[in-house]
């Protein structure tokens, strides 16, 4: 993934970019006969300063996003921070899965059952359980991570009779599209939402509830679609006439 250099943004600019994101959430939620509060904003703070997460923290932000292991520790390891609650959205390698326990609640980029295997032995053997989404490539994007649709019914079949005591998988995640319209981005969406509502009803799986999806480009959109965790970066972190959006 391409990340432009950036200029920190202040604390002051940070908090301000939270009040005026949590706005637009609850706007959205309105728009669409939904709570606010069953969205849950993810501050994507990946390549961002310690500072920068501090800022946040200080503006009550509570979910975090890393993509990359290295970067995730510098962070966590320092912070030691009781109410922050961390979500890797990045691509995980099989050995990385041991850096989990202790670091990270939520994982949104399970794609193979060998993956799910390597974290709930990590898990287990930190006592530890983690919350697990299933990515799914659904623009068919052959620069993307993530299960083709057609073969969801089957890892989560795999995954479920592996009986893993330390992971729940409790929904989906995608990443939009670069360059698609907001036209095939909304398809892509509500793909996601009846892929959950299909796999949670024929696995019977009342917890199968998420949907992570959205980013600072189409969040507003993916709330109309359904969306239960955005994950939001430029448009908290970056200042505001350095965004594109
Ligand atoms: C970087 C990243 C985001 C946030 O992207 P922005 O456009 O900066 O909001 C969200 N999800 C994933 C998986 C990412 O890697």
């Amino acid at each position: 993934m391409v990340t432009t250099p950036t200029i920190p943004a202040s604390p002051a600019i940070i908090t301000d970019n939270i009040l005026r994101v949590r706005a637009q959430i609850s706007e959205a939620a309105a728009r669409s006969g939904r709570l606010a509060r069953d969205i849950r904003l993810i501050a994507v703070s990946k390549t961002q300063p310690l500072a920068a997460v501090q800022a946040a923290l200080s503006a009550n932000q509570e979910d975090f996003g890393e993509n990359t292991i290295q970067d995730a520790r510098n962070k966590i390891d320092h912070l030691q921070n009781k109410t922050a609650v961390w979500h890797f959205i990045g691509h995980l390698q099989n050995n990385k899965a041991k850096y989990l326990p202790g670091r990270f609640q939520w994982l949104h980029t399970l794609d193979s059952l060998e993956l799910a295997k390597k974290i709930n032995q990590s898990m287990s053997s930190a006592n530890q359980s983690l919350s697990t989404l299933i990515q799914v490539n659904v623009s068919n994007d052959p620069d993307k991570y993530g299960v083709d649709k057609n073969d969801l019914p089957e890892l989560i079949e795999t995954i479920l009779n592996e009986d893993l005591k330390q992971i729940q998988i409790k929904g989906l995640m995608t990443i939009g599209k670069l360059g698609a319209s907001q036209s095939e981005q909304k398809t892509a969406f509500d793909l996601l939402r009846e892929l959950r509502n299909k796999m949670a009803e024929s696995f019977e799986l009342p917890l199968f509830t998420e949907l992570s999806m959205g980013m600072s480009g189409d969040y507003l959109l993916a709330i109309e679609s359904g969306s239960t965790m955005v994950r939001v970066g430029s448009s908290i972190f970056v200042a505001r006439n350095k965004r594109t959006n």
